[in-house]
Order: structure tokens, then C-alpha cells, then sequence
């Protein structure tokens, strides 16, 4: 599979099945492309939603402007930020938004006086591939895109597809979602804490 960055979508020509991207290269030069196509699948670029874009909490990109281990506002000593509109280069995914929750809730409490030391997120993510009916392949990693493995190697490599990827989704994703993440009880995401 070849990925080509830095090509952003302007045109679609449906009945000559052609798609035309911009290739904006590393230079800054840009580029015009035109691809042809069988099947296109568009996902549009991610935002923040317009209240966060326009606010004096985002960076220029238009994301909440946060320290990307303790989550708190690099500008604003009394905002914290999570999930999908903050400006961490984490995946941006609910598996993230769960190991950040504790972050901020620990930080919090610090900023009111409540708890001691720090808790930093590592930008933990995951995104379990599903790449046929019955096998996933779990990719989870930490910044910089280093692999960062829930499992042992020998029960679910993240690098291949499982069937035991599978029925972690399937089955014991959503109760741990349903009943342990959105009513805050989770053992397995306790932040690590620095003085
Ligand atoms: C197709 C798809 C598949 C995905 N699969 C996975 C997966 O397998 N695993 C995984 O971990 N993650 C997955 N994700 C990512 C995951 O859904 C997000 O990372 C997660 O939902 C982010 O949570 P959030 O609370 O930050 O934002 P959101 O879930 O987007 O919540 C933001 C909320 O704010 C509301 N809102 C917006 N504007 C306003 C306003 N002005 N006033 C009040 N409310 C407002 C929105 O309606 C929304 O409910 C997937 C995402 C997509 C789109």
C-alpha cells in the first residue's frame, strides 16, 4: 500500500470517475493531481467543532491548545482538555480519550488543591482494524507512533490480524464501555504520577 500525505481532495468528476488533490509538497510547492478511481471512500479533515475554532482557547489549527502530558491549557492555568478537540497528536480515538480522563481528573483535583503530583498522558491510542468479518488487527501506540502493546505478544500481536482481537471489540468493549468507562470505573487506566 502506498500513502500519499499532504494530498487534500478539491475535486471529484463522478461520471469520469476521476478525483483531483492538491500535493502540497514538503517545500510548500503545490501540485495539482488527478487520480483515477473505481470506488472512492472521502473522509473529510478532521476540525474541532466551530465554538472551539473560533474560541481564544485554540492554536492557530484550531484545536484546544494544551500541554500534551498533563492536558492542562498551555495559556490557561484553570482549562484542561480531552478527547477529540484538543490539540495532542495522540490518534484521536475514544481509547485515547479514556486514558486521558483520569489525567485531567487527577490534574484537576491538583490545580484545586485536592490531590498531589502530576499525571501525565502518554498519548496512548488505539484503533482496532477490522480488516475482514472476525479478525481485527489491534494497533496501539504511545507519541511518536512508538507500538505500545496492551496484551503479551504470544496472546494478541498488534501487528497481525486476530481472531481474539475480534472478541475483545465484540464482546468485552462495549460492557467496559458501557459499564466501567462512562460511569468512571476502570482499573486498568490509572495515570502514572511525577512530583
Ligand atoms: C467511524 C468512526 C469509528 C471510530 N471507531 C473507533 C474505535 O473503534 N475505537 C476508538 O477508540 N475510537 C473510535 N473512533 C473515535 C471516537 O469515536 C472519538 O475519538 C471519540 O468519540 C472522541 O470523544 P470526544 O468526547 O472527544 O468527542 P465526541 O464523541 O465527538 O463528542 C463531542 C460532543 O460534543 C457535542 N457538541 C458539539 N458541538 C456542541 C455544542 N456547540 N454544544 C453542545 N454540544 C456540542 C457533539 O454533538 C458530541 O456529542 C471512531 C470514530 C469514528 C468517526
Amino acid at each position: 500500500m502506498h500513502l500519499n500525505f499532504g494530498h487534500q481532495l478539491v475535486a471529484v468528476d463522478g461520471p469520469a470517475r476521476r478525483a483531483t488533490f492538491i500535493h502540497t509538497h514538503t517545500d510548500g510547492r503545490k501540485e495539482a493531481v488527478l487520480k483515477d478511481f473505481d470506488l472512492l471512500h472521502v473522509v473529510p479533515p478532521q476540525t474541532a467543532p466551530d465554538f472551539v475554532r473560533v474560541s481564544p482557547l485554540a492554536d492557530a489549527a484550531g484545536w484546544v491548545d494544551v500541554d500534551p502530558a498533563t492536558l492542562r491549557h498551555k495559556r490557561h492555568a484553570n482549562v484542561f482538555a480531552l478527547g477529540d478537540c484538543a490539540n495532542t497528536t495522540n490518534a484521536k480515538t475514544a481509547a485515547a480519550t479514556r486514558k486521558q480522563a483520569p489525567v485531567v481528573a487527577h490534574n484537576l483535583l491538583a490545580a484545586l488543591g485536592h490531590a498531589k503530583g502530576e499525571a501525565r498522558y502518554d498519548g496512548y491510542g488505539s484503533c482496532p482494524l477490522t480488516v475482514e468479518r472476525g479478525k481485527i488487527v489491534l494497533a496501539e501506540f504511545v507519541y511518536g507512533g512508538k507500538v505500545a502493546p496492551t496484551f503479551p505478544n504470544w496472546l494478541i500481536d498488534g501487528t497481525r490480524p486476530s481472531t481474539l482481537a475480534w472478541y475483545l471489540k465484540d464482546r468485552v468493549l462495549p460492557p467496559m464501555y458501557w459499564s466501567g468507562m462512562l460511569k468512571g470505573r476502570e482499573w486498568l487506566a490509572e495515570p502514572a504520577l511525577t512530583e
